[in-house]
């Protein structure tokens, strides 16, 4: 039995402006107030785990910690599967400290030229953690899988999105309007978990 938020708000452990602007609009609907860390001036812990699981998890509860709130952290990543996973929980350090995703999706794209395959297939993971200041922590992962296009397209998402086509679909999560992907997406997946395990009832 998962432990239920009762609180009215809720730190978003997260510095990543397009993942606190993708929970604002899941949260929508919730009567919960939204901070998020960078307004706390909080110091982001280094994701030291080697799972998606372990870094949700330290990041929540730093957050949780530092601001005795409880605290909401995700950790997301690319996995190609002729990358063997890659970038996986390296999907951020891929694009280098000034952030670029054009040479991260270059390097993914020249990742599958080395293996000489024409395996396109890959999914995005969310690893979802919602810790207490009193170190409690609730797990749930998120997936969505599809193929890699290039060059990539579109202009609407963050990170990989333009060069990720999920399944059943013909347009990238980057050429996709935000609502579409917000309803289809592996933090969308986490997220209904998370809601009907500690939001209801
Ligand atoms: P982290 O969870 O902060 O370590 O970063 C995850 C990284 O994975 C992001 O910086 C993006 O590069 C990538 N990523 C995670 N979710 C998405 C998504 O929905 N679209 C595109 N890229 C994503």
């Amino acid at each position: 039995m998962s432990r239920k938020f009762e609180d009215k708000r809720l730190v978003i452990a997260s510095h990543n402006q397009g993942k606190v602007s993708e929970f604002r609009d899941l949260f929508k609907s919730f009567q919960v107030e939204l901070l998020s860390v960078s307004e706390l001036n909080h110091v982001e812990p280094d994701e030291t785990g080697d799972t998606f699981k372990a870094n949700a998890e330290l990041k929540a509860l730093a957050a949780a910690t530092q601001s005795g709130i409880p605290a909401l952290a995700d950790d997301s990543g690319l996995c190609v599967e002729a990358l063997n996973g890659q970038p996986g929980i390296y999907s951020a350090r891929w694009a280098g400290p000034q952030k670029d995703f054009d040479f991260a999706m270059e390097k993914v794209r020249l990742g599958l030229i080395e293996e000489g395959t024409l395996n396109t297939r890959a999914y995005f993971i969310a690893g979802l953690a919602l810790a207490w200041p009193d170190g409690h922590v609730e797990y749930f992962e998120g997936r969505v899988d599809g193929d890699l296009v290039w060059p990539p397209r579109g202009l609407k998402g963050f990170g990989y999105d333009p060069m990720f086509i999920p399944d059943g679909h013909e347009i990238t999560f980057g050429e996709m309007e935000p609502d579409a992907k917000h309803a289809m997406s592996h933090r969308a997946h986490a997220f209904k978990q998370l809601i009907d395990a500690c939001f209801k009832g």
